[in-house]
């Protein structure tokens, strides 16, 4: 698992400036004890690791955790070019 957040950690430092300065059109809100992580299908309950991805179509995944949101872009192949860069 180490290796592998080791791996992915510039994927995960683009997607999180990418992330804050998207405005309008980024990060929708996480409904805590609500909504569940597109990965593990788990309910996001803890404020301190929910995370979000947003397409350049708009399309919001939230997820759990940094290390749901990695796994689910490497395992869909979600390059760069497909997340939403704002700034
Ligand atoms: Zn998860």
């Amino acid at each position: 698992m180490r290796k592998l957040i080791l791996r992915i950690w510039p994927t995960i430092l683009v997607m999180s400036f990418a992330l804050v300065g998207c405005g309008a059109h980024g990060p929708a809100e996480i409904h805590y004890g609500q909504d569940q992580c597109e990965y593990c299908k788990m309910t996001i309950a803890d404020k301190s690791f929910g995370s979000e991805l947003v397409t350049v179509k708009g399309k919001v995944y939230k997820f759990d955790s940094i290390e749901c949101l990695a796994a689910y872009q490497s395992a869909n192949s979600l390059s760069s070019g497909q997340i939403r860069s704002c700034g």
